[in-house]
């Protein structure tokens, strides 16, 4: 009977405090345990969108295993590996780019009973528009591939046209074969390839970048210009040892290479101007 009574008034004092605050209930007062009230959470018909949750986990896990900071433009991860990117698997571009594959595929079969219960034009039209490639014909011969490639350069045009951190990107359209070391870095360490990577994506956490310093723009050691990424590797004074041994390394290599080849040389000697190593490279 006291059980009964019990249960009774915990039951009634849980009531009161669920009509108070409805989306918890006090489980009981003399511990601090509070519960999600299942009944009031109404579950959506799609509770999440997939792609995005995929999408998200994927850039996260790729920025949290190469030491990249959350600032890394996204634009990087999902423009070509040819521009310096990092060529990332998008979720919500291959969900339409295997919905056109699919449709492509049925077209082919010429199956009657297909072809006249699906307007295959359009719903290849209507993936392209959800990719933003609204001006590509559907009934032109387009491939997955084809499209993929494109939204790849949209991303690259993207990240070229960031404020800050899409300074000097265009570059890496210009000479691709010395884009290779991202995909494949032969020759560098983990912590190498990790600081190129940051160096490439301009988020190495110099001064000039906005949030990163409480203490002015400028230089830590010389005081003169903003410390950028460009000041520290190739103006400051303070590195000026290392820059000027980096040079004299690289046109010893650049000479060495050139050497065995039939290139004119001044004095006679294997003298290469800088101007002719450029060209010949
Ligand atoms: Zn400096």
């Amino acid at each position: 009977m006291v059980g009964i009574m019990l249960s009774v008034v915990l039951v009634w004092s849980s009531w009161l405090s669920y009509q108070e605050n409805p989306t918890t209930l006090i489980l009981t007062k003399s511990v601090d345990r509070m519960c999600v009230v299942p009944a009031i959470t109404l579950c959506p018909k799609t509770p999440y969108k997939e792609d995005v949750v995929k999408e998200l986990l994927l850039k996260t896990t790729v920025k949290e295993t190469s030491n990249l900071p959350s600032e890394t433009p996204d634009n990087m991860l999902y423009s070509p590996k040819k521009y310096k990117g990092l060529g990332l698997y998008k979720a919500s571009w291959e969900a339409f780019l295997q919905f056109v594959n699919v449709c492509k595929l049925l077209a082919k079969t010429n199956n009657i009973y297909v072809s006249n219960t699906r307007d295959f034009t359009n719903e290849i039209q209507a993936s392209l528009d959800k990719l933003g490639l609204a001006n590509i014909d559907s009934s032109d011969q387009i491939n997955v591939s084809s499209l993929r490639t494109l939204l790849r350069d949209k991303e690259f045009d993207s990240w070229c046209t960031l404020p800050q951190k899409g300074k000097g990107v265009i570059l890496y359209k210009e000479y691709t074969p010395g884009n290779k070391w991202l995909s494949k870095p032969n020759g560098l360490t983990s912590s190498e390839w990790k600081g190129a990577t940051k160096m490439t994506a301009n988020v190495c956490p110099v001064r000039a970048l906005p949030g990163r310093s409480q203490n002015g723009t400028h230089c830590r050691h010389c005081q003169s210009e903003k410390e950028t990424l460009a000041h520290i590797l190739g103006a400051c004074p303070h590195g000026e040892l290392l820059w000027n041994s980096r040079h004299h390394k690289i046109r010893s290599l650049l000479a060495s290479a050139l050497r065995g080849k039939k290139l004119p040389s001044r004095g006679g000697g294997p003298w290469f101007d800088h101007k002719w190593m450029y060209k010949a490279h």
